[in-house]
């Protein structure tokens, strides 16, 4: 219970960081907000970008046998009926009659009781499609319906023939895609984790059937190099949690599990999809979607397996690991030392990865030409106000992971102290070495 406690509180001192220094806020605040949709302000948004370009470059900008896909978020609806969404994409839900209060049934410790009030007086569940409905044209009615995409990976389906005609791809191959999904989920909570507007990075892995498991096993092991290596989860933060019941026309499945305040929750899925997709939208389209193997004349319809994972969970996942409460030394009054807040974010998606702070106004200009040549090469930003303790400080909050002091020495030595955010310690370094030291802590 103690345990509970804590984790919810720090859940709240996250929320209210997001919010004070600009990473995460509620969509509309000044009108209320709306309840699943959140902004990403400037820290937020340079956070998110890193770890979508860190996503992007590892799963296609260094493989040669993986494309890039920037579709609509609209799509021709057929598109949703072939994937089974419009019939089956739902979550079962149940109303409080005394308290008013709306359920997930699954989500329910206990399915005969309120949540809220207590009450047994629930509705019978019924279902509730996730779709998001929107019209296409001038006319709002059946025949002008279309749907917000509930997941990025469709048009990965339906464009398959058209991006290996345009590549010359052989099987095996990829296609990635990062957009926006959107589901009308019926208990937004936990902050971004479950928004009803959010973005997905995914990655579709055509192959023949028989080679289906090894490249599950593949995937598997590169995305979990991948978080142990890049976003430096360890071993207590992140489980595998296989599928006992698997889809009817799936071979293997996993999730990524990450270990939130509020409990482990999913982060990633890696699914063996079998010949499901492309079938369907063979089907249903009358495109033959099987891939011609030229070398022995052979038709197949490829096996697909998936990664895909949330960039709104990951940024989640990344903040929560990241908060942290230690103590500093301190300039205030009567005081040595004093709690700083701190994010230990990992040096690669942190929105500040260098801050350049000269430790007079009078070093503003050297400071400056320093910053905008770091600039170039990190995420960087300059601070010039406050006592040089409060600028840590504020550097802390936001995860910058080196602060770079430009003193009345570094005129003369063309040295800067470079101070470290995890350990405090500092040290004397070069201008000429900065860029390759920084590259080298950073791991670019
Ligand atoms: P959940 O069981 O949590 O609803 P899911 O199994 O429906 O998730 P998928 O359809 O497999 O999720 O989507 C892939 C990824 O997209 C998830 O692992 C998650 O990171 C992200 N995701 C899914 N739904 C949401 C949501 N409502 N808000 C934020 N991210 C989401």
């Amino acid at each position: 219970m103690e345990e509970n406690k804590k984790d919810l509180e720090l859940m709240d001192k996250i929320v209210s960081l997001c919010k004070r220094r600009g990473f995460v806020f509620p969509s509309s605040e000044i009108y209320g907000g709306i309840n699943g949709f959140w902004d990403y302000g400037p820290y937020g948004s340079r956070m998110k970008r890193a770890i979508e370009n860190l996503w992007w470059h590892e799963m296609v900008e260094t493989r040669d046998n993986v494309e890039g896909l920037d579709s609509t978020i609209i799509c021709h609806p057929r598109v949703w009926k072939a994937s089974g969404h419009l019939d089956q994409f739902s979550d079962m839900m149940t109303d409080c009659r005394k308290c008013k209060s709306r359920f997930r049934v699954d989500q329910m410790p206990d399915p005969t009781k309120c949540g809220n009030c207590g009450s047994t007086d629930l509705t019978e569940p019924r279902e509730f499609n996730l779709m998001m409905k929107t019209f296409v044209g001038p006319v709002f009615d059946e025949e002008h319906t279309a749907w917000l995409r509930a997941e990025s990976c469709q048009p990965i389906f339906v464009d398959f023939h058209s991006v290996r005609v345009a590549t010359r791809q052989k099987l095996p191959f990829g296609i990635a895609q990062i957009g926006k999904a959107f589901r009308n989920e019926i208990n937004p909570r936990n902050f971004t984790f479950r928004s009803r507007e959010f973005t997905q990075m995914e990655m579709e892995f055509f192959c023949e059937d028989a080679q289906g498991m090894e490249f599950f096993e593949y995937w598997k092991a590169q995305r979990i190099k991948y978080y142990r290596e890049k976003l430096l989860f360890s071993d207590d933060f992140f489980r595998i949690y296989e599928h006992e019941k698997l889809a009817h026309y799936a071979k293997a499945a996993v999730d990524i599990e990450v270990k939130f305040p509020f409990g482990w929750g999913e982060l990633e899925g890696i699914h063996h999809r079998g010949t499901w997709d492309l079938t369907r939208h063979s089907e249903f389209s009358g495109e033959d979607l099987q891939y011609m193997d030229h070398d022995n004349g052979r038709k197949i319809m490829p096996t697909v397996i998936e990664t895909s994972v949330g960039l709104d969970r990951t940024m989640l996942a990344l903040l929560c690991r990241a908060y942290d409460e230690d103590t500093a030394a301190t300039a205030k009054e009567g005081m040595e030392e004093d709690v700083r807040i701190v994010l230990h974010l990992p040096p690669l998606v942190a929105p500040v990865q260098a801050a350049v702070l000269p430790l007079s106004k009078k070093l503003t200009e050297n400071a400056e030409n320093l910053y905008k040549d770091l600039n170039r090469h990190f995420r960087s930003e300059m601070d010039v106000t406050g006592s040089i303790g409060k600028r840590y400080r504020r550097q802390d909050e936001i995860g910058t992971p080196f602060c770079i002091t430009f003193d009345f020495e570094s005129g003369a030595d063309n040295a800067v102290t470079v101070r470290d955010r995890d350990s405090m310690t500092q040290q004397r370094v070069n201008i000429s070495q900065l860029r390759s030291y920084l590259e080298d802590k950073i791991g670019i």
